[in-house]
């Protein structure tokens, strides 16, 4: 089995390489990555000598790249984990988006169609379904709740996916999504809430929180998340969607908090700052489809989960400190003003 495995030098696509190259040493992974801004080889630094295991650097929005490609790989699945994937940043640059979102995903599926596959998987986001109001906990977000997004990344994502979908249903190409709640874990990039407020709160840096603190985002450790991916590929029903999710509801400001107490720091650095526009208020995911098909469990409870990720970052601060010396310290400057 040989697979492209898209936007693995990010967050999740990395966890995903690790766990693939590691329970399949007879497949073949090839990790497919850009290496925008969000992408690092040193996520890639415990498989890289793997013999299972090849980067490749490229843009899936590349139709030439992507078809030469495909005519010498031949790979069985594609599992595309690469985006632009920061909210904010699409605010201010949605083109991006679509490019990358919504075109680099059709060239994909244009060079499965052309070369055959046995599947193509879409990682997807529960963003695509908007949000839910606050006063409505008995609510949650089923593999059949309307597309309804907020944002210029959510909408780039749902676009995706319903792009993946009707190759499907016009093309018969084998396709399957996941949609998954907000991850967190290792290697996450530092723009991003958790691994933010850990990197800030380690140097006694203002901690800035959207609004009041009080959207809630559903967690799911990113190992649970590869998990589920895995018994997707594997198993799911062609056409079908997932929804992903483990029931961890907590607000922003609940999971600040929480860092706060894991690192002995004060609650005064917190500073609320001016709210995302359009932010979303809650998601929370309803998993019962992929538990009961195909048999998944998340493994974390938020509360370990989070104990071993900020122990993860306290080990790893060459990881992260790399990274906000590098570019991305300019921009975290252009959006908060203070770094
Ligand atoms: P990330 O930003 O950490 O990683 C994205 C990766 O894609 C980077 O390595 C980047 O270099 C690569 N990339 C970007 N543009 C590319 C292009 N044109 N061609 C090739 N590679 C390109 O993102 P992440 O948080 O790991 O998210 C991965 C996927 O999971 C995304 O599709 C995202 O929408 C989805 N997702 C994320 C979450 C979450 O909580 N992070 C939750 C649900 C779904």
């Amino acid at each position: 089995m040989k697979i492209i495995v898209t936007g693995g030098a990010g967050f999740i696509g990395s966890n995903f390489v690790h766990h693939m190259v590691n329970k399949y040493p007879d497949y073949e992974i090839i990790n497919l990555d850009l290496l925008t801004y969000a992408g690092n080889l040193e996520n890639l630094k415990p498989v890289e000598n793997r013999p299972n295991y090849r980067f490749v650097k490229g843009d899936i929005a590349d139709r030439t790249f992507i078809f030469d490609l495909f005519e010498k790989e031949k790979p069985d699945m594609v599992v595309n984990f690469a985006a632009e994937s920061h909210v904010d940043r699409s605010i201010t640059d949605p083109e991006a988006f679509v490019r990358t979102n919504v075109m680099g995903t059709t060239t994909l599926l244009d060079a499965c169609r052309t070369y055959g596959i046995k599947r193509y998987h879409q990682v997807s986001t529960d963003e695509v379904y908007g949000d839910l109001p606050l006063d409505r906990p008995d609510l949650f977000f089923t593999e059949t709740t309307p597309l309804h997004t907020s944002s210029p990344y959510s909408s780039s994502k749902a676009g995706a996916d319903l792009f993946v979908l009707a190759y499907h249903r016009t093309y018969g190409l084998p396709v399957t999504v996941s949609r998954c709640s907000n991850n967190y874990g290792p290697y996450h990039f530092p723009e991003k809430l958790i691994p933010l407020i850990i990197s800030r709160a380690l140097a006694d840096e203002e901690l800035p929180v959207y609004g009041t603190g009080e959207n809630v985002r559903d967690w799911l450790h990113v190992s649970d998340h590869c998990e589920a991916i895995d018994l997707v590929i594997h198993k799911g029903r062609e056409g079908e969607v997932y929804n992903i999710g483990g029931h961890n509801e907590r607000t922003n400001l609940e999971v600040v908090k929480t860092i706060l107490k894991a690192l002995d720091k004060p609650e005064s650095l917190i500073r609320f700052v001016t709210d995302r526009p359009g932010h979303d208020m809650r998601y929370a995911i309803d998993p019962t489809k992929i538990e009961t098909e195909l048999g998944w469990k998340p493994k974390y409870n938020f509360d370990t989960g989070i104990r071993q990720t900020i122990q993860w970052y306290l080990d790893n601060q060459d990881w992260w400190k790399n990274i906000l010396s590098g570019e991305y310290s300019g921009y975290f400057d252009k959006m908060y003003g203070n770094r």
